[in-house]
């Protein structure tokens, strides 16, 4: 017999472990699968300054520490694990762990698997990712120390980590397809008063050079057709994120840009819930995942009083 939960949640951002702290303290017992990448993207940033309560800032990986001790302290348990199947079709609901090697049942699903980094998709691109190409500066910039490295991107992840390797890097080139950026008004005046940052605006990267020791460059190509050779040692993209519903691809309704539509905190499948990035293309903030979470949580136990198996 396989193990019986009450809710899974799936997924250990700021959405599943403010989700996991309310439900715990609901006496629902929780089970977190953390998935591929523990803590989510916040685990990528380097400060958090926006996030209400930390007037001095915080980094994501302290901030997602503190939140899983948080939904520990109330009897969650945290699983290093992924949840590799989930069967919607009736409840309780089937569920396999890390390719079967563990299967549950669970009668309430939060779903919290967030989202993850765009890239362009460019041959060039694919072949030299992870030997050159990143989408992550502040788990690679390290590799990148008074080199050359260009960001690709207009927004405030572009810009947020264009400073953060121009901390670190020789020079940065900020490569924007459009002639402004999208960020908001305090990152771009970041951008603009570096000295070691370069914006192309009105570009794009065509083509990522390199050998068999990695990045040596990039072809950009103008938005007028003309092109330019720049060398760099690495590319970061930050050209946004697509929502991680591989999960429940053909089982839940999704919106025209792949999130999953929910209704405070419900989805189309009567007990299964979903959180923070996975179904929100517009607010994508670690506050906002959190309060979803909450949301999520407390719809799932009031369906649980309401829908006993
Ligand atoms: P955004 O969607 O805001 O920006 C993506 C950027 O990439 C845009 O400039 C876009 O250009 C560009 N882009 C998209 N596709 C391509 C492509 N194929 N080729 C070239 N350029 C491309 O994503 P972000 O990740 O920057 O931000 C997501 C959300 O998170 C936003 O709401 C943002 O405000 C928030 N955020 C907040 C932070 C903070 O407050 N500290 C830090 C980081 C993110 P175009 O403008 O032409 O569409």
């Amino acid at each position: 017999m396989s193990e019986s939960i009450k809710c899974l949640i799936v997924g250990s951002g700021p959405a599943g472990y403010t989700a996991a702290i309310y439900a715990a303290r609901a006496n629902l017992a929780p089970v977190v699968y953390e998935g591929i990448e523990p803590g989510g993207q916040l685990t990528t940033t380097t400060e958090i300054e926006n996030f209400p309560g930390y007037p001095e800032g915080i980094s994501g990986t302290a901030m997602m520490e503190d939140l899983k001790k948080q939904a520990e302290r109330f009897g969650t348990q945290v699983r290093f694990g992924v949840v590799t199947k989930l069967d919607l079709s009736a409840r309780p609901f089937a569920v396999e762990i890390d390719g079967g090697t563990t299967a549950l049942r669970a009668e309430t699903v939060i779903i919290a698997t967030g989202a993850s980094a765009k890239y362009l998709g460019l041959p060039s691109e694919q072949k030299f990712r992870g030997m050159g190409v990143s989408a992550c500066a502040t788990c690679d910039g390290f590799f990148y120390r008074k080199k050359d490295v260009a960001v690709i991107g207009g927004g405030d992840t572009a810009c947020e980590e264009a400073t953060y390797l121009a901390s670190l890097c020789r020079q940065v080139y900020l490569v924007v397809r459009k002639n402004y950026l999208r960020a908001s008004k305090a990152m771009q005046e970041r951008v603009f008063t570096t000295p070691n940052i370069e914006v192309i605006f009105e570009h794009n990267m065509r083509e990522v050079l390199g050998d068999e020791n990695g990045v040596t460059g990039m072809l950009l190509e103008s938005t007028a057709g003309a092109e330019r050779r720049v060398d760099v040692d690495g590319i970061f993209l930050a050209i946004g994120h697509h929502p991680n519903t591989e999960l429940v691809a053909g089982q839940l309704e999704l919106d025209e840009q792949g999130y999953i539509i929910t209704h405070q905190g419900q989805t189309n499948v009567a007990g299964v819930f979903a959180a923070g990035d996975v179904q929100d293309p517009r607010y994508r903030q670690a506050i906002t995942a959190a309060g979803s979470g909450c949301m999520a949580a407390l719809e799932c136990e009031r369906f649980l009083a309401e829908h006993t198996l």
